[in-house]
């Protein structure tokens, strides 16, 4: 039996005799021990007045043998039905807010995967691979800062990782800094609104100011707001006149980012600016093979070559692809891969792919498929008819589009990445125990997918 159940019954046994029969029976059995928590002992009772009743007559009593039978406890909470509730729901917050919160960290923590042996080589990364190695052999001295652009899914990120772990491994006595822009954006205004300021602003500082490599992922997404921008840009002059190295990535040249500051693209262009194509034939294939290679698929050659010809939008997409493949086969059962798996899978990409879809497309079919209001489904309404069609919203988004969190957030009318993951997570979570919703939003998809 576990301890708390044990010690309660101790007390039980004690107030049995301290107490009369109605006292026990309404007031004192039909207490639920819940938890220890900070030398309190939580209590469930079943009405209000039960509660009221018990504290008025026999809390005295009850809290001595409390302290006779739980070690450390010396207090006991009581709480009613609707205290109840609300105590569940704090539980689920906080246990929410943790789940966000590794979510967050586990973006901005370098990926080990990410190396440059796993990086493939070919015409349209070979300039940025070179620049990228020369930066992590020497941090600070070559060229800085360097920038990276390109489209979604070509490789900037893995590129970013790659000169981290290069540089972890070879000079780890170098503090690393592998922020999003989201994250820079995040930790600015968390500065900016904490109550000791003094002690807020040190803390932000000493995170991006005594680091030796900084490096900010996706720098389209920092805010546009000037207060953002200037602190960033005073966080990279004091780097740069120290030779700490600084690496960006982005998904266009810097003076074809319309909501970036002049003299930050200024800053740019100081260093090396270099941008990665989309991969020809021969390295899409290569990327396929090394990634069958890694994950010790076994899958025919043909399927390689197939999928390589078929998908040159980006890398991520080809790895997706090759994702859908494997997971075909194993859901039959089959040892091997063919080319019966492949066009399956290509069926659904290609779908997807032919529409354009975009997410005012996705947020009109889900208005249409739940009869709500445009208005509604982006605003702010809280009650669950419009919540929940909201977050599978949401949640289609993530899974048919590749789109930064914050756009998604913004298209609903401006919340941040966090709602979006929350959301996110909250519907691949129900659908896993909710026959119902899983068929809805299968529908949803399907639909959405068909609608053009
Ligand atoms: P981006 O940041 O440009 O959107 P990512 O770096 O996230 O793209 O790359 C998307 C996926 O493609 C990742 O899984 C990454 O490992 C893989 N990838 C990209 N470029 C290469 C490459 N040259 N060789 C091997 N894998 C690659
Ligand atoms: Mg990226």
């Amino acid at each position: 039996m576990n301890t708390i159940l044990h010690n309660w019954n101790e007390v039980l046994k004690d107030m049995s005799n301290q107490v009369t029969a109605v006292s026990y029976d309404l007031y004192i059995e039909t207490l639920e021990p819940i938890k220890v928590e900070k030398n309190k002992l939580i209590l469930f009772a079943s009405t209000l007045t039960n509660k009221n009743q018990l504290l008025k007559l026999h809390k005295d009593k009850l809290l001595s043998s409390v302290k006779e039978h739980f070690e450390n406890v010396d207090d006991i909470i009581i709480l009613e039905p609707s205290e109840r509730e609300k105590y569940f729901e704090d539980i689920k917050r906080a246990e929410e807010e943790i789940e966000t919160q590794q979510v967050l960290n586990d973006k901005n923590k370098l990926n080990e995967k990410y190396t440059f042996e796993s990086f493939v080589v070919g015409k349209s990364n070979q300039f940025v691979y070179a620049a990228a190695r020369s930066v992590a052999e020497n941090p600070g001295k070559k060229y800085n800062p360097l920038f990276i652009y390109g489209g979604v899914g070509l490789g900037k990120t893995h590129i970013l990782h790659a000169i981290g772990n290069y540089i972890r491994k070879n000079y780890p006595e170098m503090r690393i800094l592998y922020v999003t822009s989201e994250q820079f954006t995040n930790d600015y205004i968390q500065a900016l609104k904490a109550d000791k300021k003094e002690n807020a602003n040190k803390a932000f500082r000493d995170k991006y100011r005594e680091v030796d490599i900084l490096m900010i992922d996706d720098i389209q997404f920092i805010s546009n707001k000037t207060s953002t921008q200037e602190e960033f840009f005073h966080t990279f002059n004091d780097l740069y006149q120290l030779d700490k190295q600084i690496v960006i990535t982005s998904d266009k040249h810097p003076r074809n980012m319309e909501t970036l500051e002049e003299r930050l693209k200024s800053r740019f262009t100081g260093g090396l600016i270099q941008d990665i194509q989309k991969p020809d034939f021969e390295t899409r294939l290569a990327i396929l093979q090394k990634k069958v290679e890694a994950e010790n698929y076994n899958i025919d050659s043909e399927v390689l070559t197939f999928l390589a010809e078929k998908i040159d939008t980006n890398i991520r997409e080809l790895e997706g692809s090759l994702n859908k493949v494997i997971s075909l086969s194993s859901l039959i059962g089959k040892p091997k891969a063919t080319m019966v798996e492949a066009e399956e899978a290509l069926k659904d990409i290609e779908l997807t792919q032919k529409q354009n879809l975009t997410i005012e497309k996705i947020i009109d079919v889900v208005c249409k498929y739940f009869n709500i209001k445009r208005d509604d489904l982006i605003g702010k309404k809280k009650n669950k008819e419009i919540v929940i069609p909201r977050h599978i919203c949401m949640y289609a988004i993530t899974e048919l589009l590749d789109l930064p969190l914050i756009t998604i957030g913004k298209a609903f009318g401006g919340k941040d990445h966090s709602s979006v993951i929350h959301a996110r997570d909250k519907i691949s979570k129900l659908m896993l125990t909710n026959k119902s919703l899983r068929t809805d939003v299968e529908d949803l998809i399907a639909m959405i997918r068909s609608e053009n």
